[in-house]
């Protein structure tokens, strides 16, 4: 066991990092870990962390010492982690971290500061921290994850060493469900496929027959459409669909979270919230709507990618590629679209479904934005 057994499909990343926690000349202060979502950039950080904090000497990163674990459990003293569902990362949350930057270790060997979405940091924000970067104290270590080194300004990329990790292998992703989570293997590479080589999602639908259940009723759902009318009702469906996901994800963290704040302001469940307190509640309110209405799009943003894939599906078996299909369990259903039309009307509908990402990443109302992409998603009979 070690603490990179979670760590899929990264071997270089693995060696060099590991490289650096043995030897001090390959050690830096700042990294930038890169890769696309789902790729394991934050398991990265963490492994890393607990490495650089290991008890072991012989074997740094052993996965079963008190550091480790602390590491792995998100618990040690001197390894923070920002990580954040807002839209962007705030200034007072960074000036916190600097400031922490400065303090020795408590009990480690070092103080390892995550922050997980680098790239949600605004400019202005991105210069508190790069003042951090450039001359930080010698035990400090800043680990950066963003989806790619062009997300971070250049000026703390430069600072940093960068760490490519790779779309992990869909093999690799089911090995790590049956091994980590005891799945079957059919089923986790049949998840892997169809995540996209997201760990996280790929779990999610190996694991949940709901979550597959959705995502093959979305698949059918647009590509069912005939006539403008259908479309416009399904895109009701499927904007509410999105919602209830997003609400099934936030409300009971949500709930939670506000538990925990009035815990910490010392107010009884139910009772009256004091004025003076009230400018902090409201802030968290306001933070959660955000943070809903970021999700819903996220969903929204994935079921479209889910989509994308299935044409790319339809597009592979009426090319007759050999590439293999993401959407293996659907095959069948393929065929039948692949037979319905054309390539260069696959090849437009998946420009429509690209243009409605775009639109929906550019906050276009999402009702507007899926009801254009359905209806560009009608089938056009076979030139
Ligand atoms: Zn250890």
């Amino acid at each position: 066991m070690s603490v990179w057994d979670e760590l899929v499909g990264q071997q270089q990343v693995v060696e060099a990092l590991g490289e650096a926690v043995r030897s001090p000349q390959s050690m830096t202060h700042a990294w930038l870990l890169t890769g696309p979502p789902g790729s394991g950039r934050s398991v990265a950080a963490r492994a890393f962390a607990a490495a650089l904090q290991c008890d072991d000497r012989e074997n740094p990163g052993c996965g079963h010492c008190h550091s480790c674990s602390l590491t792995l459990a998100g618990s040690h003293p001197d390894v923070t982690v920002l990580a954040t569902e807002k839209v962007t990362i705030t200034i007072d949350e960074v000036r916190h971290l600097v400031e922490l930057a400065q303090r020795s270790p408590s009990q480690g060997k070092r103080r390892i500061i995550i922050i997980e979405d680098a790239d949600r940091m605004p400019e202005r924000t991105s210069n508190v921290l790069l003042k951090a970067i450039e001359e930080p104290p010698e035990k400090t270590v800043w680990l950066l994850c963003a989806p790619s080194p062009d997300d971070v300004v250049v000026t703390i990329r430069s600072r940093s060493r960068v760490m490519n990790l790779r779309i992990p292998p869909a093999e690799d992703i089911a090995d790590l469900l049956v091994r980590r989570d005891g799945l079957e293997r059919t089923v986790a590479l049949e998840a892997a496929r169809a995540s996209q080589h997201h760990i996280g999602l790929a779990r999610r639908l190996a694991q949940d027959p709901e979550t597959r259940q959705r995502r093959s009723e979305v698949l059918q759902l647009a590509a069912g459409l005939r006539g403008v009318g259908d479309a416009i009702l399904a895109a009701g469906e499927l904007v509410d669909l999105a919602k209830a996901e997003a609400e099934a994800m936030t409300t009971q963290r949500d709930a939670e979270e506000r538990a925990a704040l009035l815990r910490t302001l010392g107010i009884d469940e139910g009772a009256r919230i004091p004025p003076a307190l009230r400018a902090q509640i409201r802030q968290q309110e306001e933070d959660q709507k955000r943070r809903a209405t970021r999700a819903q799009r996220d969903v929204l943003d994935r079921m479209m990618t889910d989509l994308l894939s299935l044409y790319r599906d339809v597009l592979i078996t009426q090319l007759q590629g050999s590439v293999d299909l993401v959407n293996i369990g659907q095959q069948q259903f393929i065929d039948r679209l692949a037979t319905r039309s054309a390539p260069e009307a696959t090849i437009t509908m998946m420009d429509a479904i690209g243009t409605a990402r775009e639109r929906l990443a550019g906050n276009v109302a999402p009702l507007l934005v899926v009801e254009a992409m359905l209806l560009a998603l009608r089938p056009r009979r076979a030139a």
